[in-house]
């Protein structure tokens, strides 16, 4: 049952963000083989901080790439609009380590 409404949010969300990564605005597939190709979808802020992984506010679509950035905390994510959360304007603050430099998409 879980899986299922997960699955429904994940194509959801997929299509609200326009098919891309909210970071760096690269076209996603929302299935592939290619794990450089899939969308996966962020959650903000996690399970484990009290998140709820099924509220579109709460959740927006990343490449491999960026999620991985933004896991291990060298992409900084700021929300914008705390009343729209994700679906409203997030701001990506990249660290200079990184050699993934995404640009901004206009939205
Ligand atoms: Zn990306």
């Amino acid at each position: 049952m879980y899986f299922a409404k997960r699955s429904a949010h994940r194509a959801n969300i997929y299509h609200m963000d326009a098919e891309c990564c909210r970071c760096c605005g690269k076209h996603l597939e929302l299935y592939s083989d290619n794990p450089f190709q899939l969308a996966q979808i962020h959650e903000e802020p996690s399970r484990a901080q009290g998140g709820d992984p099924l509220d579109p506010k709460q959740t927006l679509t990343l490449c491999a790439v960026c999620h991985n950035l933004r896991t291990v905390n060298k992409l900084r994510l700021e929300i914008v609009d705390p009343i729209e959360g994700c679906r409203g304007e997030v701001r990506f603050l990249h660290d200079e380590r990184s050699e993934h430099v995404p640009v901004q998409k206009e939205r």
